[in-house]
């Protein structure tokens, strides 16, 4: 099996290949079905990386959490489990909009870590919250400990917009949000479909919106040229 085969979370591995592309923006990676020739759509991507999150919330974030409450578990047993689950989820999004594990770089397994590590700083405060009584172990920790496992959504589209601007150096790229029918929040609604230069503080990145770690929107990057007028990369490249 050469080194080019890949998968995203969940997927087949067997069938799945991280293939380069030439577009008219200049190379783009994408994944393709081997066994009927087609590229995998960031849809599919997206899914996949969605049921990820919820098994994560309920086979680490959730039980881990009522363990704790009903004190079967250590709070340090609960960070350990917590942190091995932050790092699990949020390697493995990086890794999606990488070509998976077998294709990451060095850059790319340093944004995982660095992502990791900042995750990790969270989970400290939110176990020192829990220490001193000022997080209760009722839903609301509960509900808390299950956005660590969302997180890994906005890991993704943070990968995937670096990715994207290193692959056109000196180009001014740019960036908008493309709605789900399921994400009705301020935020959501008012962004989708604009383009804002990358960078730009205007432009909300998918997870920090109102609706938080839970948002399903999706993000297209796209290059300006010197009239502002731009084109778009489109969803399924990375
Ligand atoms: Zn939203």
């Amino acid at each position: 099996m050469g080194t080019r085969r890949t998968t995203p979370p969940n997927s087949d591995v067997s069938r799945v290949a991280w293939v380069t592309v030439q577009t008219r923006n200049g190379e783009q990676h994408r994944y393709r079905d081997t066994s009927t020739g087609r590229y995998i759509s960031a849809r599919q991507v997206r899914a996949d990386i969605d049921r990820m999150v919820d098994a994560a919330g309920r086979g680490a974030a959730r039980p881990l959490t009522e363990a704790l409450r009903d004190r079967r578990i250590s709070l340090a047993e609960w960070q350990s489990g917590m942190a091995r689950a932050v790092k699990n989820v949020n390697y493995a999004a990086v890794a999606s909009a990488s070509g998976g594990v077998q294709n990451m770089t060095a850059v790319e397994r340093g944004r995982a870590g660095h992502i990791i590590r900042e995750q990790y700083k969270h989970l400290r405060n939110f176990a020192k919250e829990i220490e001193t009584g000022k997080q209760p172990l009722d839903g609301r920790a509960i509900r808390r400990a299950d956005m660590y496992m969302d997180a890994a959504r906005g890991s993704y589209h943070e990968q995937k917009r670096a990715a994207e601007a290193a692959a056109h150096p000196g180009q001014v790229m740019m960036i908008r949000s493309i709605r789900h029918p399921g994400d009705s929040c301020r935020g959501c609604i008012s962004l989708s479909g604009k383009w804002f230069k990358m960078g730009d503080p205007e432009y909300i990145p998918v997870g920090r919106r109102e609706c938080r770690t839970s948002c399903r929107c999706s993000e297209e990057t796209g290059v300006a040229d010197e009239s502002g007028a731009v084109a778009g990369l489109g969803m399924d490249g990375y």
